[in-house]
């Protein structure tokens, strides 16, 4: 924890300064210390700090964050894609890939740039495959092609562990501070896989598909399309895993390189998108298994509830 801010700081830059100094003298296992120590307290002070911010109040936050960078120097390009990002938000629009390109920065001195560098770093001459590309999140390059085939087989057999014994009225109850209700996940769950299959299909069958940006997540409240019982919707999603798992594992191993254009994340490869998917519908286990867990005490307790 924070004692006192510049203390924190200096802490802060000396570790990733270190890290640099021993990269140059080879020392990279050292230098790996130091830098997964500067993430662990910028992650750290970031979690305890995040602000309490309603989603509308965002679009506010990035102006006000936008405007204390640019006294710093900071790439005014960088600037302009933070303000689109906010245009974007307050009009309600996801912001896709040509409103905020993938950044890349300069692992040696900093520079940022907002496409991918095609030349030498204008400010220390490094190479440009040496940049630092910043992607979407982790879930693209998360799990190579044969972990990720594991993983799209696992996690079904998972979640069936977190279903068994629940009534569906239990799969149906609400938090009663809002959110999703199992069978919402289990819904998102088969919505995603049911995308992630007809992407397949369209990398299978066209040479660089276009990739329609979804909003998967908004059609797990959506009741009026469903089947009746979470239990159908659970199966459905499982039918739909045996299918895409089916093609995959029929697949040659350098198909899984082919790419698409997707119109929120921009040039994707099927290998891309298979780890995105599948990185992804972990992140929802401990959502059901915490439900779980909640409904199960407060039907040995009721007032607990
Ligand atoms: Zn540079």
């Amino acid at each position: 924890m924070t004692r006192n801010p510049s203390e924190w700081v200096d802490a802060f830059l000396n570790l990733l300064s270190l890290a640099s100094r021993l990269e140059e003298e080879g020392e990279y296992n050292i230098a790996k210390l130091a830098r997964a120590a500067a993430d662990s307290l910028g992650r750290e002070a970031a979690y305890q700090a995040r602000p309490a911010m309603e989603a509308d109040q965002l679009a506010v936050g990035i102006r006000q964050t936008a405007a204390s960078l640019s006294h710093l120097g900071v790439s005014p390009a960088l600037l302009a894609a933070l303000e689109n990002g906010a245009a974007t938000l307050a009009a309600g629009r996801v912001s896709l890939i040509g409103d905020a390109p993938h950044p890349s920065v300069c692992r040696t001195c900093g520079h940022l740039a907002l496409t991918t560098p095609q030349t030498k770093c204008p400010t220390c001459g490094a190479w440009p495959d040496t940049y630092q590309r910043f992607m979407p999140n982790y879930w693209f390059d998360a799990l190579e092609p044969f972990a990720a085939l594991e993983s799209l087989r696992r996690t079904p057999e998972e979640a069936a562990a977190l279903l068994t014994g629940l009534a569906e009225e239990t799969m149906a109850r609400l938090p009663t501070e809002g959110g999703w209700a199992i069978r919402n996940v289990i819904t998102h769950l088969r919505d995603a896989q049911q995308l992630f299959d007809f992407r397949l299909d369209l990398f299978l069958q066209e040479e660089h598909p276009d990739l329609e940006a979804k909003a998967v997540w908004t059609w797990a409240t959506q009741e009026e399309e469903r089947p009746p019982t979470a239990s159908e919707i659970f199966a459905a999603y499982r039918a739909s895993r045996a299918q895409s798992l089916g093609k995959l594992e029929q697949l040659p191993l350098a198909d899984w390189w082919r790419t698409g254009r997707h119109q929120e994340f921009g040039e994707v490869t099927l290998r891309q998108q298979v780890s995105y998917f599948a990185a992804h519908e972990v992140t929802h286990l401990p959502q059901i298994e915490s439900l779980r867990h909640r409904w199960m005490e407060s039907e040995t307790h009721p007032r607990a509830a």
